[in-house]
């Protein structure tokens, strides 16, 4: 069989970190970095005598995320211990939630080659997060809990996904909702954004799923994507064979590109999940609920209806635009200060982006080209100022100069030269010049093209092509047209 016979089964678990000041049940910093075991206190060291305190906010963000998904959001829920030894987790058990999570059911929606999917969740829990284990030369080991604490959102999708691509983009969309909300920056390469991918494969048809298996350790997009494609040949290959895929735990290995396994999956019942006993269960109010509901922000989807409507952008645009939050507001930013839609998508994707390199620039006080001065060019190129070409230097030229559009123009008379009676002149003077190309072009039409030359190098480059070709094809006749 190949591995076409087989239908892909796929189901992530997302890791988001939260981006709140404190950790979720203690006081010691949440941020990213700083030097080791620097950002730690009692509770998170699970020094005995020292108890837990929920950290509202980042409930908060939970509750926002699934609001946002479409979930179901639980008034009254509780904690538990999920049991497991490993040096990061000084108290011998995570605190998680297992049968009462914060929010039940919802859906991720993306777009996958045009097409809206929307993948259903089972689940997003609160957790904290463990420490870190640093492996160092020759057998010693270092480890650092400044992360032990960071609260997580574990998002728990259904086995909806059907390919790595798909996986990939589902991953891509949980990260543009973490920042569209601001409740976290989703970097993968940092691991404040984290996915298990759980994979198996069924003959096409078949009710049942085939086994699976986890696969851990993909800090990009790119490994989501390796990762995946690699496994469902490995199991393909297994189940050609005859062969059962074990269930487990296996490790993307970027750079030999194929993934190890790590040991057998464990089981619920091997983590002894019981109700944590040292918090009071949480509770999230009916008005709480209708406040953060009443002040989500335009979600991508929302934003990518918005802009094939009534903007009229092309769902190849649309697409680029609402990838990331900052993208889109800087787009809405152009348009409102009077630049026309499309032109302004335009410049926005080929011109802004390419140069700032990370989008989250663009939400940048400092950025080289604000919203306004990209809609001041623009409308210079819609007015007839400036031609493509010329407005393409200019805008190189107000990233590093930091400079407005007008003022490059002013300073160096870059404007277009749309004049008529100024380019009727140049374009009779040329016309007389060449008496016998005016002869000719018109059984050659083609030649209508070394007119517009000859008077472009009299404007010195600057002549508006359109008003040039008006111009001549009224003084040369009907047949060069
Ligand atoms: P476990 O008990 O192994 O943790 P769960 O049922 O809790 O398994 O599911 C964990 C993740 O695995 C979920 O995202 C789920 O969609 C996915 N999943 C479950 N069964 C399969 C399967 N047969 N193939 C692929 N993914 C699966
Ligand atoms: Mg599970």
């Amino acid at each position: 069989m190949s591995v076409n016979d087989y239908e892909v089964v796929i189901g992530l678990e997302v890791h988001v970190q939260l981006a709140t000041r404190s950790k979720i049940f203690s006081w010691s910093s949440a941020a990213f970095g700083g030097d080791p075991n620097s950002h730690t206190d009692p509770v998170c060291l699970g020094l005995p005598g020292t108890l837990p305190v929920l950290n509202r906010a980042a409930v908060d963000s939970a509750v926002r995320l699934g609001l946002a998904a479409g979930c179901t959001i639980r008034t009254r829920c509780r904690f538990a211990r999920k049991h497991f030894f490993y040096a990061d987790l000084p108290k011998g058990f995570q605190i998680s939630q297992f049968d009462e999570p914060i929010c039940d059911g919802g859906a991720i929606k993306f777009r996958l080659h045009g097409e809206l999917r929307s993948v259903a969740l089972t689940r997003i829990h609160l957790e904290e997060d463990t420490g870190k284990n640093i492996h160092a030369a020759a057998g010693v080991s270092f480890v650092d809990y400044n992360r032990a604490g960071v609260p997580l959102c574990e998002i728990v999708s259904e086995p909806d996904i059907r390919s790595a691509e798909e996986a990939a983009e589902y991953v891509r969309a949980v990260r543009a909702l973490v920042r569209y909300l601001g409740i976290g920056d989703g970097n993968m390469e940092e691991g404040s954004l984290r996915c298990d991918a759980n994979v198996s494969l069924r003959i096409r048809g078949a009710a049942a799923y085939g086994t699976k298996a986890e696969i851990k350790n993909m800090n990009s997009f790119k490994n989501v994507r390796d990762a995946i494609e690699h496994e469902i040949k490995r199991q393909a290959t297994i189940l050609d064979r005859g062969e059962r895929v074990a269930q487990e735990t296996r490790l993307w290995d970027p750079a030999r590109g194929v993934t190890q396994s790590m040991r057998s999956k464990e089981s619920a019942h091997d983590y002894r999940y019981f109700p944590e006993p040292d918090l009071p269960p949480l509770v999230v109010t009916e008005a709480e609920l209708a406040a953060f509901r009443g002040s989500l922000p335009e979600l991508p989807e929302d934003r990518f209806a918005r802009y094939t409507g009534s903007v009229g952008l092309s769902p190849q645009d649309a697409g680029v635009l609402v990838a990331d939050h900052e993208i889109a507001s800087y787009f809405d930013a152009v348009v409102s200060a009077g630049a026309p839609p499309k032109r302004a998508a335009n410049w926005l994707i080929n011109e802004v982006l390419a140069r700032a390199a990370d989008p989250r620039r663009l939400g940048d006080a400092d950025l080289p080209v604000p919203p306004p001065a990209l809609a001041e060019l623009v409308k210079l190129v819609e007015d007839g100022t400036l031609s493509g070409k010329l407005a393409k230097d200019v805008f190189a030229r107000m990233w590093t100069e930091r400079r407005t559009a007008g003022e490059i123009v002013k300073a160096e008379g870059l404007a277009q030269v749309s004049d008529s009676s100024a380019l009727e002149a140049i374009c009779q003077r040329i016309v007389a010049a060449h008496p016998e190309e005016v002869a000719r072009v018109h059984n050659n039409p083609k030649l209508i093209g070394f007119f517009v030359g000859a008077v472009m190098k009299e404007t010195g480059g600057k002549g508006n092509p359109k008003a040039i070709n008006d111009i001549l094809r009224r003084l040369l006749g009907p047949a060069s047209s």
